[in-house]
This record gives structure tokens, sequence and C-alpha cells, in this order.
């Protein structure tokens, strides 16, 4: 009642869109405390309930506020390993359950989860924890994404010698090769490396596991084997001119960028560059939002997103979806750079000359639902359109994880979508069908959040370390 809710502010557009680093303007330390004192520290704290890691929300804003800052960082680390890479590129479900949010102005969480842990590495108060202990047991985690660093981080803290495998030549997974710097840094990443080092990860980069080492090798080297390899079979389109050359997965994009970002050269010939194109990005969700900002930085003629589904409503009816995350318009600092966006269109197929594509003809869909409630897609007549298209980028999304190899020579068994059949709750919890591998984060659950990989990776450590030790005091 007595402060108006102040966020984070973007360096504009016209500035941020030539360079390729993070453009988020943090508050001033006065304004967290502030912010913080907004919190009502509700007897049922909605907040809490609505992040995925029970992050103790207004724990760390009540500490904010009174300017303890190290305990606030203590008691954030205490529910999240990464809360740098939350407090940058998470959606934040945790405002949209916000009781504030009820009037529109819920606490400016994710900032102030981001001023704390930027604070805490300013002072050097994350230290490595390595265990007192060790329990002689080993584990092999298989990918660095948010899932596996979790996982691993856990795993070493309580006194287990763990191997994190990962096929890139760097670790991170979507945060260093999908998600772009203009998003998160990946100096985030690097730090996070150093205290894991430090606490007695061994990380093996450029090692493909199921190529490299087979899945007979990991099960004999190995007393415990957690699968991190996320969801990265994409979504495929599979129209006429599907196969010109400039229609590619948005995941062939993307990761050349973050690694011109890093130093690395992309030979000619495998360059994917929106530099003077037209682009089409297909697809309305986080990853198109990504090849958006990107081929705008590229210096592209134009960007057009489209999207099957219908335009959402502008605003949620807040009696029906709170405390949820609710089904509403959202633009993201990407679109707001200059994309043009489309609802409610589908591709028929792609033209060009010379091998190379120059168009996308589309037809506008409808939505209605058939006599049994369900959601049935018809074209409309006489609706068809083109647009000029010299990159065509496939952001739909992920089908499953890469069951050929790895998973198929462990023999696991998969869930009806495909992913790795492995339960969240009870005495099997994390565990797959095959004896001594779990599996969390994307590879289990499906496409998702970074913030629930760090949640499942913290609970698989500890269903592992269950399994290894008869009990754990790891944290759930
Ligand atoms: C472009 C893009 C943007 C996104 N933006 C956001 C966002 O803004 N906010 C958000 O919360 N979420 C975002 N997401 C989703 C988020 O990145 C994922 O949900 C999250 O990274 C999943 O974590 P993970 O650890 O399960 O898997 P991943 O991050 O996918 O990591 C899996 C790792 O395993 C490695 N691997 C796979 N198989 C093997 C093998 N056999 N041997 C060795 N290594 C292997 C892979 O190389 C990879 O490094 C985005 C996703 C994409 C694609
Ligand atoms: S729901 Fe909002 S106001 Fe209530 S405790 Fe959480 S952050 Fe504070």
């Amino acid at each position: 009642m007595e402060y108006p809710r102040q966020d984070r502010d973007y360096e504009p557009v016209e500035t941020r869109i030539r360079h390729f680093e993070e453009f988020v303007l943090p508050l001033a330390e006065r304004e967290l405390s502030t912010q913080g004192a907004r919190c009502m520290d509700c007897g049922i704290p909605f907040c809490h309930q609505g992040c995925p890691v029970n992050n103790l929300i207004p724990d760390w804003n009540d500490l904010v506020w009174k300017g303890e800052w190290q305990r606030a960082s203590q008691v954030l680390h205490s529910t999240n390993n990464f809360p740098e890479f939350t407090g940058r590129i998470c959606p934040a479900p945790c405002e949209e359950a916000c009781t504030l949010n009820l009037e529109d102005v819920p606490v400016s969480i994710k900032t102030i989860e981001c001023a704390i842990v930027d604070k805490a590495w300013e002072n050097g108060w994350i230290t490595p924890q390595p265990a007192a202990h060790k329990s002689g047991k080993s584990v092999a985690v298989v990918g660095s994404g948010p899932a596996g660093m979790a996982c691993a981080q856990q795993l070493a803290r309580t006194g287990h010698a763990v191997t994190l495998f990962e096929k890139n030549d760097r670790i991170g997974g979507l945060l260093r090769y999908g998600i772009p710097d203009f998003k998160m840094e990946k100096h985030h990443i690097d730090l996070r490396l150093e205290q894991m080092q430090a606490e007695g990860v061994d990380f093996k980069t450029g090692t493909h596991v199921g190529v490299d080492i087979t899945a007979e090798q990991l099960l004999q080297q190995f007393d415990a084997v957690a699968l991190t390899g996320g969801s990265e079979l994409p979504r495929d389109l599979p129209v006429p001119g599907r196969d010109l050359e400039g229609v590619h997965f948005a995941m062939q994009f993307l990761p050349q960028q973050n690694r011109r970002v890093a130093g690395d050269s992309i030979p000619p010939e495998q360059a994917i560059t929106a530099t003077g194109k037209h682009v089409i990005v297909i697809g309305g969700g986080d990853t198109g939002s990504d090849c958006i900002g990107t081929s705008i930085r590229q210096g592209c003629a134009s960007v057009t997103q489209l999207e099957i589904l219908p335009r959402p409503p502008e605003k949620e009816n807040k009696g029906l979806t709170w405390p949820l995350w609710p089904n509403k318009l959202r633009t993201s600092s990407s679109q707001a750079e200059g994309a043009v966006r489309d609802w409610s269109v589908a591709t028929k197929c792609f033209s060009g000359e010379n091998g190379k594509v120059e168009k996308i003809h589309c037809v506008r869909v409808a939505w209605n639902k058939d006599a049994a409630g369900v959601w049935q897609m018809s074209e409309i007549a006489d609706s068809e359109f083109e647009l000029p298209a010299e990159l065509v980028l496939l952001a739909m999304g992920f089908v499953h994880p890469v069951q050929e190899g790895l998973l198929n020579d462990l023999g696991v068994a998969f869930d009806q979508r495909g992913n790795v059949l492995g339960a969240t709750e009870g005495a099997n919890a994390y565990h797959t069908s095959v004896d001594k591998v779990f599996a969390a984060g994307d590879m289990r659950r499906g496409q998702s959040l970074v913030v629930w990989a760090i949640r499942e990776g913290r609970q698989c450590a500890r269903a592992i370390d269950e399994y290894l030790m008869g009990c754990s005091e790891l944290p759930r």
C-alpha cells in the first residue's frame, strides 16, 4: 500500500540490438530494499508454491528489506543451486502466484533474487562447499545442462565421486548453446564450473556417452548413473520445400551465434546467418523469441513470427487463473525489438529457386471445439497468403529425447510421450526402469524450464544418495 512496484528496466532497443550482451538495468540497493518491503509475508505464501524450487521468497524479501544480503544469499541458495540463472531467464511463475498479482502488481521477486546472488558473487560470499567425508561411491551424470549441473553439485557436496559427461565442448546444455548471451552471459556458467571443480566434480566435455563410452562401460564403471541429456529431438515441419537451403531448425541457428560470441569461428560453408534477409520464425515460444533477438542483432531485413495457435487474450481472468500460470498475450524483449507477429497461421509449403528458399506459403486456420469438446483446427477458405522468406527458422519445440544410442542401449523404458520413464515421488523417485539408472530434467519431463531442471536435478541427487547410502540428508 505504501510503495509502488518497481522493476528492472531495459537498455533502449536502438542500443541493445547493437550488441549481444545482457541489457537489463539493475535497480539500486535502496530501491531493492523498498521492493522487498512490499512483500506482505503472507500466511500462505503462494509465491513459494508457484516456484518449482520452492524458493523461500518471503524470507529473503524480508532480509533484503533489512539489508541482510549475505543471510539472504544463504537462504536463497538453500533451495536453488543457480539463482543467477533463474534470476535472469526464469519466466517467474512465482510472480504470477504472488498475492499482490491479484491487482497486477506482484512483488519484483525475480529482480530481488538476481540482485541477491549478483551481490553474493561480487562480495565473495559464494565459495566451494566440498564434502567433509567421501562416501567411496561413484556417480556418472550424463549431460551438463541445469539438471545435470544441479544433480552433480548436490552429489559432490554429499561426498560422492561425480563425473559429469558432456558431448559438447563446453558445459551448460541449453544455457550455453541455446539461450542467447543477451539473455544470459556465459561467464555465469563458468563461475559455477570453477566452484563445482573445487567441490570435486570431474568434468568430461567432448565425451558423447553411448558413442565414446558405451552404456555397458558406464554401468560397469559407476555405482549409479543420472541421465540428464535434455529433450533434443526437434519437432519438424514436413511440408513441400522443407529441404530447400535456408530452412533450418532453431537449434542449428542459435548455437552458432553463442559460439561466435565465445570467440569460436564457424566455417563459412556451415554458417547460418540472418544478415540482410527476410526471416520467418515458425513457433511462438521462448526459442522463437531467441531466434528473433538473434536475427535482429545480426541485421536481418525483417523478421516475422508465425504461430499456429490463436492469439491469446490480452488479459487473463484472475478469478479463474490465479495463482496458476495463465494463458495470456506476452511480449518478450526480443519481440519488442521489431518482430511482426501473426497467429492462427499454418504453413502449406516453402518455395524458391536454385535450391534456396524464397517464399513461405501460408493459410489462416480456425480453431473450434468438436462434439466431444476437443479443439480442432480447420483451414479458412481463400485465406492463403505468402511472405518473403530467405531464412526460415523452425522453433516448434522438441518431441522427446534422442532415443537412438545411449537410451536404447541402456534399455530404459519410455513414457507415452517418448520421454524417459521415471516417477518424481515414492520409493522409486527418478529411478528409470533399469537398476541404478536415474533420469531428471527435460530428458524425463519433456521440454520445460531451467527452474524445473534445477528442481529435478536436486531431487534426483537425493534419490541417488538414498539408493547408494540407504538414507540422505540432501534437501528435496
Ligand atoms: C532456445 C531455447 C531457449 C530457452 N529459453 C528458456 C528461458 O528463457 N527460460 C527457461 O526457463 N527455459 C528456457 N528454455 C528451456 C530450458 O533451456 C530447458 O528446459 C533446460 O535447459 C533443460 O535442462 P536439462 O539440463 O534437462 O537439459 P539441457 O539444457 O538440454 O542439457 C542437456 C545436455 O546433455 C548433453 N547430452 C545429451 N546427450 C548426451 C550424451 N549421450 N552424452 C553426453 N552429453 C549428452 C547435451 O549436449 C546438453 O548439453 C529454452 C530452451 C531453448 C531450446
Ligand atoms: S505471495 Fe507475494 S506478498 Fe505474499 S509472501 Fe509471496 S512475495 Fe510476499
